[in-house]
C-alpha cells in the first residue's frame, strides 16, 4: 500500500517575482474575470504568466458538479454573461498573451453546456490576437456531439478534455463524469476535426496503480489523442479526496518516456504539471508531428 509522508521537497514552489507576473496580476484585479491560475492557486503561475500563458475560466465560477478533487464552488450558477468572450479577449490582448487557455465550470444547466460561449470566446481571441495560440479545455457537454461541433467550428489550436484519472477510479473521483464518455468526446473531436490536436490529462495520487496509468495512456493513444499531461494531485482542503501517493520526479520522467514510446506528440509529466503547463510548446510539437 502506498504511504503518505509529509509533502516532499520537490513540491515546494520557487517564487519568482518577475515584472510581467506583477503586471498581469494588477490587470486581473481591474477586470471581472477569473483565471484558473489564481483561483486554483496554481503553483506555476509565476512561470506561466512570465511566459505569457494564462488560463481563463468562463461561464462563471460556480459549477453544477462537485468532483472530489476540485476546489471550485458547487451550486446554482449565475446568469450567462454574453459580454464575457469580448472581455476575455480584451484582457488577453492587454496581457499580451501568446497562448490563451479557455476553460469553464460544467454548466449542466445550459442547453448547449456553454459551447456557444466557448466558440464566441475563441473567435473574439482570434480577432484580437491572431498570432496567439488558443486552447480550449472543455467539459464533456454531457455527451452532446452538437455542442462539441460548435466549439470545433471556431477552430481552437488545441482541443483539451481531461479524463482526470484512471477508469476504475473515475466514478469515485468525478461523480457526474464518465471515463468512456470522455474518451468518446476526444475520439469524436478527431473525427470531426482531424487537424486539431487533442489533449488530455490525468492527476496522480488518488489510488491508481502504475499499470492503470499505462492503460490510460493506451486508451488515449487508441483514439489518437496527441498530447498528454500528467501531474501530482494535491488536496485543496481536508474535505477533498486525500492524497494516497506522492510520485517522485523520477517516476514522472519514466511516465513521460512511456508516453513518448506510445506515440504522443508531446507528454508533459512532472509533480507540478497542470493541464495548461507549457501549453505553448505543446502547440508547436503537435504541429510538427
Ligand atoms: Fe495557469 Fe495553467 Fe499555468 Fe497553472 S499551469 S499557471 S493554471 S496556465
Ligand atoms: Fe471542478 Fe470541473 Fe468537476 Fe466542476 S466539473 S467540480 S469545475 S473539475
Amino acid at each position: 500500500t502506498p504511504s503518505i509522508e509529509r509533502k516532499p521537497e520537490w513540491l515546494k514552489i520557487k517564487l519568482a517575482n518577475g515584472d510581467s507576473y506583477k503586471e498581469l496580476k494588477n490587470m486581473m484585479r481591474t477586470k471581472t474575470l477569473h483565471t484558473v491560475c489564481e483561483e486554483a492557486k496554481c503553483p506555476n503561475i509565476h512561470e506561466c504568466w512570465a511566459n505569457r500563458t494564462a488560463t481563463f475560466m468562463i461561464l462563471g465560477d460556480i459549477c453544477t458538479r462537485a468532483c472530489r478533487f476540485c476546489a471550485v464552488k458547487t451550486g446554482l450558477p449565475t446568469e450567462l454573461d454574453l459580454q464575457e468572450p469580448e472581455r476575455v479577449a480584451e484582457a488577453a490582448e492587454q496581457m499580451g498573451l501568446r497562448h490563451v487557455v479557455v476553460t469553464s465550470v460544467a454548466r449542466d444547466d445550459l442547453k448547449d453546456g456553454g459551447a456557444s460561449i466557448f466558440a464566441a470566446t475563441i473567435r473574439a481571441l482570434r480577432a484580437r490576437l491572431p498570432l496567439s495560440g488558443v486552447e480550449v479545455l472543455i467539459p464533456d457537454f454531457q455527451g452532446d456531439e452538437e455542442a462539441l461541433r460548435t466549439v470545433l467550428e471556431a477552430k481552437p489550436n488545441i482541443l483539451n478534455h481531461n479524463v482526470e484519472t484512471v477508469e476504475r477510479l473515475s466514478d469515485k473521483v468525478r461523480a457526474k463524469a464518465k471515463y468512456g464518455r470522455s474518451l468518446e468526446l476526444l475520439e469524436r473531436s478527431k473525427r470531426i476535426a482531424p487537424d486539431i490536436p487533442t489533449k488530455s490529462s490525468i492527476m496522480l495520487g488518488v489510488g491508481e496503480t502504475w499499470d492503470e496509468i499505462l492503460r490510460t495512456m493506451d486508451d488515449l493513444r487508441a483514439i489518437n489523442c496527441d498530447i498528454m499531461t500528467i501531474g501530482q494531485y494535491l488536496q485543496p482542503s481536508p474535505q477533498h479526496l486525500p492524497v494516497t501517493t506522492y510520485y517522485t520526479p523520477e517516476q514522472f520522467a519514466e511516465l513521460k518516456a512511456e508516453g513518448m514510446k506510445r506515440g504522443f506528440s508531446h507528454v508533459e509529466s512532472g509533480p507540478l504539471v497542470r493541464s495548461s503547463y507549457h501549453a505553448h510548446d505543446q502547440v508547436k510539437s503537435a504541429q510538427q508531428s
